[in-house]
């Protein structure tokens, strides 16, 4: 076995690469880029490849003792032959990154989505470390998940199983981004919290959050945070809100999957414990009596890591 593999994760606003050691699953060395989506799609084959490079450069690793080049996009991906379908927030349609990266390196390359890299990371050296059975939630701009179930992500017919974003919590409620109406991503989000902030300050309500506000910049999971530490009223009324969607979505998934351990992971989640531990108890409250009784909650462990270390273990997925 080689002793090292390059996981990267690209996301809507930075691509992080890493060299990672496979036996550790440790993060020797890291480049961080910005995405650039504006620039088009030959612009994030651009900066794939200079990171890469960077990352060669940086570590003085020679290609012989890589094993693999794991790549997780935020997006639809056709796993088998390594293909971006579409990525909304990259503006990236009908990229294929394997073909173009293969030829470049000369080393066997992996696509996956960033759902997907990151619930891998968690199961080999985070939070899912020993448990064969989990659901791993990941609240950020979206809301995302991955179902591993006999230690494999199942990925269904078309390989987009796990959209818990989509499911529906309101029928006729808000449109989502997806065209639907009702999902549980239009509810349960950062940007839904920020859209009700938004809405409630236009309407002429005060809040502690305005004292963090910049033209032009959209409300940070750490900007609610420090409004929670204030005891603000307005953003405690939309992050509770939010957690009872998030926790009436998880429980749907308990009583559904019947999971042994629910991770929940993304910036919302890691900056504001209030949200996490409502969550938490909401989801149990609401599920079956059965499944509520055994269902382990744990935070996501590896934080920003989880997705390059996921990448970098893509190469060992069966599809
Ligand atoms: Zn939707």
């Amino acid at each position: 076995m080689k002793k090292y593999s390059i996981g990267v994760d690209l996301g809507g606003t930075k691509i992080l690469t890493a060299l990672v050691d496979r036996s550790s699953g440790e993060v020797l060395y890291h480049v961080k880029k910005k995405t650039k989506k504006q620039k088009g799609s030959q612009n994030i084959i651009k900066k794939l490849i200079e990171g890469i490079e960077e990352l060669f450069a940086e570590s003085k690793i020679r290609k012989e003792e890589i094993s693999s080049i794991g790549v997780g996009a935020a997006g639809q991906i056709d796993r088998e032959n390594g293909i971006i379908i579409g990525a909304p927030n990259l503006d990236c349609f009908d990229l294929d990154i394997k073909t173009t990266l293969k030829n470049y390196f000369n080393l066997p390359v992996f696509v996956g989505n960033d759902v997907e890299i990151a619930a891998i990371g968690e199961q080999k050296f985070g939070a899912g470390k020993g448990c064969n059975d989990f659901v791993c939630i990941f609240v950020g701009t979206g809301v995302g998940s991955a179902i591993v179930k006999n230690g494999r992500i199942i990925y269904g017919a078309t390989g987009t199983a796990g959209e818990i974003g989509h499911i529906i919590v309101d029928l006729n409620g808000r449109q989502c981004a997806c065209g639907a109406h009702g999902c549980l991503e239009a509810y349960a989000s950062r940007s839904a919290i920020e859209t009700r902030i938004e809405g409630a300050l236009k309407k002429g309500r005060k809040s502690a959050i305005q004292d963090y506000l910049e033209p032009g910049k959209f409300i940070t999971s750490s900007m609610i945070q420090k409004s929670i530490e204030r005891e603000d009223e307005l953003v405690l009324q939309c992050v509770t809100e939010a957690a009872e969607y998030l926790s009436g979505g998880i429980a749907s998934v308990i009583n559904f999957v019947n999971p042994q351990l629910i991770i929940l992971g993304g910036g919302l989640i890691e900056a504001v414990d209030y949200f996490y531990q409502k969550t938490i108890k909401k989801a149990r409250a609401k599920s079956l009596p059965v499944p509520a009784a055994k269902i382990e909650f744990k935070k996501a462990a590896l934080g920003d890591y989880s997705g390059v270390i996921g990448a970098a273990f893509l190469e060992e997925r069966v599809l």
